[in-house]
């Protein structure tokens, strides 16, 4: 398999190869693997994190505050720094770049969602390529729900938002291990993952980020987004040699999650990322085995439980009797 549309999503911990400052030589491999991607035609946006970090570099002098305000200062200082660097670097390239910072705000919003989806396919079409990190100005921690909070979920909502065939994960570990590889010798690369179940999620739980504010946990989550949108994921290691290219010719590297549905309209698309979904429904299992398998609509009497507050017409998350999402819907009748 090989892909044309790459979201590829660069974490902290390797743009700065776990130190304070941003790696020069790791960020310029990266965007060299682009450039030379781009001359092949391939259609390329970029999640990007290290905004903080570059603000640490920059602000070494001020003594760091353990509060979000002063992360969100770090965030500013360090943005514009970020992309000055990128900048630099894909100039060598002849290649323009562009930045977007994106909240989950919005694109809850239906008129956002497109407006983000309009302006990231107007670049690809232009061959500009596109940074994206999260507004951490704006996005504030005490507002959970209105935040990402972490690169791989923004990354797997853009690679929904624009359709993409592959969302690239590449982090300071090599793909999914069976435990930490950087304290257990014995942990053990998981090549392919069909199903993200409660083992996959133990696993990636025990793996956190050093320095960035995701680890594995948040790419399994990430994974699982991106796949019921119809796109491919791969987690792998970000400073192994032509990365990039290995990947979007479809070779064996890191680990491999298959799309689990077919490419869909984005109503559908916009519908299933959970963004728009103002409330939850629980199903019996006769309800679920006639959304599933006859494809039928799900009727009141199926439904268990509902949680949230919800009007008719809104978009709601469907579970089954163990809390596992089934499916998402419109609803016909309020909460209550
Ligand atoms: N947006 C944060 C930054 O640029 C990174 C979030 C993350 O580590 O996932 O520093």
């Amino acid at each position: 398999m090989t892909y044309r549309r790459i979201v590829a999503k660069f974490g902290t911990g390797l743009l700065t190869s776990g130190t304070d400052y941003l790696d020069l030589h790791v960020m310029s491999s990266l965007v060299e693997q682009i450039a030379r991607l781009q001359r092949q035609g391939k259609e390329i946006v970029i999640i990007s994190s290290g905004a903080i970090a570059s603000g640490r570099q920059k602000l070494q002098k001020v003594p760091e505050r353990k509060n979000t305000p002063f992360k969100q200062v770090l965030a500013s200082v360090g943005q514009s720094h970020l992309m000055y660097t990128y900048e630099q670097l894909f100039s060598r390239h002849e290649i323009t770049v562009a930045q977007a910072l994106l909240t989950k705000e919005d694109l809850c919003d239906r008129g956002g969602y497109l407006n983000a989806r309009n302006t990231l396919l107007a670049l690809i079409e232009l061959g500009i390529i596109c940074i994206v990190n999260e507004n951490d100005v704006v996005a504030v921690d005490e507002i959970e729900e209105l935040k990402f909070g972490d690169n791989d979920n923004l990354s797997a909502m853009v690679a929904n938002l624009i359709d993409a065939d592959v969302l690239v994960m590449l982090t300071d570990i090599g793909g999914l291990y069976s435990a930490d590889p950087r304290c257990n010798p014995q942990a053990q690369l998981i090549h392919r993952v069909d199903e993200i179940d409660a083992e996959i999620e133990r696993m990636a739980s025990g793996t956190a980020s050093r320095q960035g504010a995701g680890g594995m946990t948040t790419k399994i989550e990430a994974a699982r987004l991106a796949t019921c949108s119809g796109v491919n994921v791969v987690i792998a290691g970000g400073r192994e040699p032509d990365i990039l290219a290995r990947i979007s010719q479809g070779q064996d590297v890191g680990t491999f999650f298959p799309a689990q549905a077919n490419k869909m309209e984005s109503r559908k698309r916009w519908m299933l990322s959970g963004l728009a979904s103002k409330g939850k429904v629980t199903v019996d299992k006769g309800a679920v085995l006639a959304l599933k398998e006859q494809n039928k609509s799900l009727l009141p009497a199926g439904v268990i439980k509902a949680e949230g507050k919800f009007h008719r017409g809104d978009i709601v998350d469907i579970l089954d009797d163990k809390g596992k999402h089934v499916g998402c819907g419109i609803s016909n009748y309020s909460s209550s």
